[in-house]
């Protein structure tokens, strides 16, 4: 069965967090695919500093040329919020039933699942991938414990339904904490890629507005 991970995020900016978390997850799940999804308009969060063109643009930069990450603008080309579940629908519908799929949170985007829409409808089309996260300590909700214990496997065996916890190299990167440095003139550099940086100074991303 082939094999279909998704990384699902507002990449505001995209970091080493999350491509890290790209690469050892396609490795350890043996994946044919990983695809980074940029979210459009986030229903459940605040809106993001930079456009979604910029977004998608800074994903593509970090993904590069070498083909072993792929980047999916579907959320981008929608006209309303993209709930996850409507993502995964359309995935299926265009990858059909006979492929597995993965889609990658971390530990804080798991906890915050219960607020998500129709979200007892993720594990009908998809398989779910928790990743520790070491900068959040969060407390996993009691709806979810019940949930980890029917569905948890090691192994990952089936198209859809079961949840894999993952241990991966811990990063505590997170986009607003670039954000912020970048907001004081203060450098983010090592956290995210180059080119990514790059893009941000050329750009003046996440400075503070200027008053004349
Ligand atoms: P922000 O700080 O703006 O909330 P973020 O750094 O959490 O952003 P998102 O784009 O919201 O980044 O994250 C997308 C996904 O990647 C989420 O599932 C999140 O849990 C996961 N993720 C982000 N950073 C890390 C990290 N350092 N280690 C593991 N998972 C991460």
């Amino acid at each position: 069965m082939r094999r279909v991970g998704l990384l699902g995020g507002t990449f505001d900016p995209i970091h080493f967090g999350h491509l890290r978390s790209a690469v050892e997850v396609r490795e350890q799940l043996q994946l044919d695919e990983l695809r980074l999804i940029p979210s459009a308009r986030p229903p459940h969060r605040d809106q993001p500093g930079a456009s979604a063109d910029a977004r998608l643009r800074m994903v593509e930069l970090a993904v590069g040329q070498q083909g072993d990450l792929q980047v999916d603008d579907r959320e981008l080309r929608r006209e309303r919020p993209s709930y996850t579940v409507e993502t995964l629908e359309t995935l299926r519908a265009e990858l059909g039933t006979g492929v597995a799929l993965f889609m990658v949170l971390g530990w804080d985007a798991f906890c915050g699942l219960p607020g998500w829409h129709r979200w007892e409808e993720l594990l009908q089309l998809a398989n779910l991938v928790v990743l520790q996260r070491p900068d959040y300590d969060l407390e996993v909700p009691e709806v979810l414990k019940d949930l980890l214990a029917a569905r948890s496997a090691s192994q990952p065996e089936r198209s859809h339904g079961q949840i894999i916890c993952l241990s991966q190299t811990p990063l505590a990167i997170s986009a607003t904490h670039i954000r912020a440095l970048v907001a004081v003139g203060a450098s983010p550099r090592f956290l995210l890629p180059d080119a990514v940086l790059d893009y941000i100074d050329n750009e003046g991303l996440y400075r503070p507005l200027t008053e004349d």
